[in-house]
């Protein structure tokens, strides 16, 4: 025990549930120590009944390699145009650039903060006049909100472009009861360190179409024909999860459910401190239809009603050792994707300029919770 100070309380930390090293284990006893065996194919048949739906999973490396095999599996070529949400973590873009393919960023909406259908369907309209019809677009429910489905859908389906579904921060997430990574031509999973659950570093790729499993699992393995010898008529990517995180993430799904009602009560926490507090609003559901994950729970302020800003609450949490974070800087304004192409009214600048993701973790201790309480009713 260290005298020094207040801990650290991170905004969002990995959680272990108790299995994951008992699967680990197995992997070593069984010299499972590759990137395939039981605790892959167990895993992913966790997830495919977590999610149903009849998706079809295959567990990679992480969830950026899912998106760039999704953009692959979908036809993404040097040249052309993917749309895609500008509110984002980086990793929801980069990969249309791996691709040599050019991205075409999309505003949100206040609802959700997740991508919006007007300036989605605008942006489409307009690229398709300028003679380059978008390969696919990309939408991403952002902080575990989910987007919303059924215009995006729609939109989707009216032009024939096909949904790449990011839902990297909202796995436990639902939309009219159905989970979130069941709702893409090609969705995509993250278990990274600080997702809902981590298997250390993980993605998955998920679609009802069994052989789109098959071909990312060929893919994310080097491409290899059937031949005794090393023979490849594509090109391949190391993509394939290993088999000891498969191991943690076995472990994690067997607390997820608990990880979401945990996280759903750090957001119920947040309302209730900030329940009379006049421009400060913590992110939640629109509707019934929605039910959010609360991978992160954020708030947005606004100072013209509190005479403080967003970046103060930052400071005085981080006075304390406590984390917070500005809300994702959208896309568009990042200086690699400058010259990239807008389409907006400034939602997402207006989120980004006024909100803040507080301590969002399942493992928060009720004396951290405390810690944290403490800083925000003296600060309001
Ligand atoms: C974390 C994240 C990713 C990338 O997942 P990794 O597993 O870290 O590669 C992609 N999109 C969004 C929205 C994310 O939050």
């Amino acid at each position: 025990m260290t005298k020094m100070g207040n801990s650290r309380i991170y905004v969002s930390s990995p959680d272990m549930g108790g299995s994951e090293q008992k699967f680990v284990k197995q992997a070593f006893d069984t010299n499972w120590v590759a990137p395939l065996g039981p605790n892959v194919d167990g895993f992913e048949n966790t997830l495919e009944e977590y999610l149903k739906e009849e998706s079809s999973v295959a567990a990679l490396s992480s969830g950026t390699a899912a998106l760039h095999l999704a953009l692959i599996l979908l036809g993404v070529e040097r040249g052309d145009e993917v749309i895609c949400q500008s509110m984002t973590f980086s990793a929801s873009a980069n990969p249309i650039v791996y691709q040599g393919a050019s991205p075409v960023f999309v505003d949100s909406e206040k609802d959700t903060w997740s991508i919006c259908p007007n300036h989605l369907e605008e942006a489409i309209k307009d690229r398709i006049s300028k003679g380059k019809k978008p390969k696919a677009i990309i939408g991403v429910h952002i902080y575990g909100m989910p987007f919303k489905v059924d215009e995006i859908k729609a939109i989707s389906e009216k032009y024939e472009i096909p949904l790449v579904e990011d839902a990297a921060e909202a796995l436990g997430s639902t939309y009219n009861n159905q989970k979130c990574g069941t709702f893409g031509d090609i969705s995509i999973l993250s278990f990274n360190g600080n997702k809902i659950i981590t298997t250390s570093g993980g993605g998955a790729l998920v679609s009802k179409d069994k052989n789109i499993k098959k071909r990312a699992i060929f893919l994310a393995t080097q491409a290899r024909d059937e031949a005794s010898h090393y023979q490849h008529s594509e090109i391949g990517y190391n993509y394939r999860l290993s088999n000891i995180c498969a191991g943690i993430g076995r472990g994690q799904m067997e607390v997820l459910d608990e990880h979401v009602l945990l996280r759903r009560e750090m957001n119920q926490f947040y309302k209730d401190i900030f329940k009379n507090k006049e421009g400060i609003s913590v992110f939640s559901e629109p509707s019934d239809k929605y039910f959010s994950n609360h991978w992160l729970s954020c708030v947005v302020v606004d100072e013209s009603l509190t005479g403080f800003s967003s970046e103060a609450i930052r400071l005085a949490l981080q006075k304390d050792n406590i984390e917070a974070r500005p809300l994702w800087k959208p896309m568009h304004l990042q200086p690699i994707f400058s010259k990239a192409p807008y389409y907006g009214n400034q939602i997402s600048e207006n989120l980004f300029n006024n909100g803040v993701c507080l301590p969002s973790g399942s493992n928060l201790t009720a004396s951290e919770k405390q810690r944290i309480k403490k800083v925000l009713t003296n600060f309001v």
